[in-house]
């Protein structure tokens, strides 16, 4: 791949102002803050024959939000159709639709396009995209709206390629096959396998869970939405606004609170963990050694904190079996784990979670940025970090939606509302200034990811209470890059009140014009 563009002979106009990666809710969430701001002149491109991104990705059997809808949700556009506290992934899926057809932004997605490089060109001042068919794709500005759970992570256990049977990913679960009847494993016990577990053990003749680590379950204060109470959430904003922040204030305190300020409030990881396991003690009454294999040493929240009132009861049932011996090898017709018992299955499930901010994964294509600087390796190099999770130096004309330190936890769609409205913001004011690259300077940026450093180094998920929970929180470099320590209202205000000094806004020299507005 060629990293340096040659001197035009003469000006370029990109085919577009603006290319959206991914249709998944952050493209859908980018493509309504491009209209919101008068730019019209977008494309959002995703490999995938469908928008909603992880949504349509992941349609295994029990999947559903894990926070409470009206949080799982955009601020602007409350959902209409969803039936339940926590909404099914079907129902996700259609409030994707309904954002896309409310903001017309239709028209301006491409599905079954998939993006395999992108190169700055400087002397231009735009983006050079291929894609999987060879196609060039030229634009002034593109942003990354792949989602941070994007790449399925398969076990390399040895042996799993002479595995006879079926082999699944949850994130690619195939609906054409009959589970029915069927000796069922399932590998992991993630946020995925919580919800998946219940749906097999209703539908398996015997289901074998391979446990490497336990998870921690809370109850799921899940009930229909009386059609009253919907028609009033939607059409009363103030009323749905506090709702919203009721719950954001909980979310604040009860995640990013206690996961990011945990050294300010000691005590209150232990009482949880203590309490969480007295919990799982009451649930699984009849069976002390079940509860124990169970319960995580890990504090709660050092990986995502999950819901369900099924979960822990299915171990309970007779055909349902928990195995927490290591899995040595997989043969053609099953699993044999440390010891030598082997488990016979006919299907394999791996709800083995997804590769995160990983060299190679994240960003899952090669991204060439100023001086032939590639971001992964660039990530890789000196460790993952972007300003305010958006846009880093040497990248210019380049956001992110889900970049490093980025991701206050709780919902997803929270942050989309925030990173999406940073960059939506400087792009519009390049074109105020008639600029034709804005890039983040290096002061800035490196001030953003010092303080999330030093205050990374003092969250949960680096200490001692996460030490052995392997959390996907933490990358391979040992950073909790994939979070932003921080509040969600300190993630709202700085990338809605960034200064714009922060950024540089240059125009091409010579006979390259600016961009226009449509
Ligand atoms: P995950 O949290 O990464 O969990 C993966 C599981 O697979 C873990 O239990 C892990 O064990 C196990 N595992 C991985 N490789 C293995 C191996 N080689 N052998 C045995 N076990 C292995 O992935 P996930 O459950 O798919 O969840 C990922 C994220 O998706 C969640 O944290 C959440 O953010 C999101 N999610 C969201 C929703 C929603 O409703 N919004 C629902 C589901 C998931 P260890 O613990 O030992 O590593």
């Amino acid at each position: 791949m060629s990293t340096a563009p040659r001197r035009p002979a003469s000006a370029e106009r990109p085919e577009y102002d603006v290319v959206v990666i991914g249709a998944g809710f952050g493209g859908i969430g980018m493509g309504v803050e491009l209209r919101r701001a008068g730019i019209h002149n977008f494309l959002i491109v995703d490999k995938n024959s469908d928008i909603g991104g992880t949504w349509h990705a992941n349609t295994y059997p029990g999947v559903a939000v894990d926070i409470p809808s009206v949080y799982y949700s955009f601020s602007y556009e409350p959902p209409k159709r969803w039936s339940r506290m926590f909404a099914p992934g079907a129902e996700v899926k259609a409030y994707a639709d309904q954002v896309v057809d409310a903001y017309g932004l239709r028209s301006r997605i491409r599905l079954n396009t998939q993006v395999v490089s992108g190169v700055w060109d400087e002397w231009q001042h735009l983006w050079r995209g291929r894609t999987a068919t060879g196609e060039e794709v030229t634009a002034r500005f593109v942003v990354g709206a792949v989602g941070g759970l994007e790449v399925p992570r398969l076990p390399e256990i040895e042996g799993i390629d002479q595995f006879a049977g079926k082999v699944v990913h949850t994130a690619k679960w195939d609906h054409d096959y009959d589970y029915t009847g069927k000796r069922i494993a399932v590998i992991g016990t993630g946020a995925t396998a919580l919800q998946l577990i219940p749906e097999m053990a209703d539908i398996a003749s015997r289901l074998t869970v391979f446990q490497r680590r336990p998870i921690w379950v809370a109850p799921k204060p899940d009930f229909p939405i009386p059609s009253l109470a919907k028609d009033i959430l939607v059409n009363v904003g103030p009323l749905r606004r506090a709702i919203r922040a009721a719950v954001t204030l909980g979310i604040d305190f009860g995640i990013s609170g206690v996961g990011v300020f945990h050294s300010y409030i000691p005590g209150v990881v232990q009482l949880a963990q203590r309490g969480g396991g007295l919990m799982y003690k009451a649930q699984l009454a009849g069976d002390a050694d079940l509860a124990a294999r169970l319960t995580p040493e890990y504090a709660p929240g050092c990986k995502r904190p999950s819901v369900s009132n099924r979960y822990l009861r299915t171990f309970t049932e007779d055909h349902v079996e928990l195995v927490t011996e290591p899995i040595e090898q997989i043969t053609a017709s099953g699993v044999v784990t440390a010891g030598g018992a082997v488990h016979p299955v006919d299907v394999l499930i791996c709800a083995t979670g997804f590769r995160v901010m990983e060299k190679g994964y994240t960003p899952p294509y090669p991204l060439v940025g100023r001086d032939g600087l590639e971001l992964g390796e660039f990530w890789d190099r000196n460790r993952y970090q972007a300003y305010q999770g958006v846009s880093v130096p040497k990248f210019p004309n380049m956001f992110l939606i889900t970049g490093p330190y980025g991701f206050a936890a709780g919902s997803y769609l929270a942050m989309i509302e925030c990173t999406s409205r940073h960059a939506a913001r400087a792009i519009k004011e390049a074109f105020r200034r008639g600029a034709t690259a804005v890039e983040i300077k290096q002061e800035p940026h490196d001030a953003y990811f010092r303080k999330c450093r030093e205050r990374g180094a003092q969250t949960m998920w680096l200490s001692e209470a996460c030490a052995d929970s392997n959390t996907y929180y933490v990358n391979y470099q040992g950073d909790p890059a994939p979070i932003r320590p921080s509040t969600h209202l300190e993630m709202w205000w700085g990338n809605k009140h960034f200064p714009f000094s922060h950024y540089s806004f240059t125009e091409r020299p010579a006979t390259v014009a600016a961009p226009q507005r449509a």
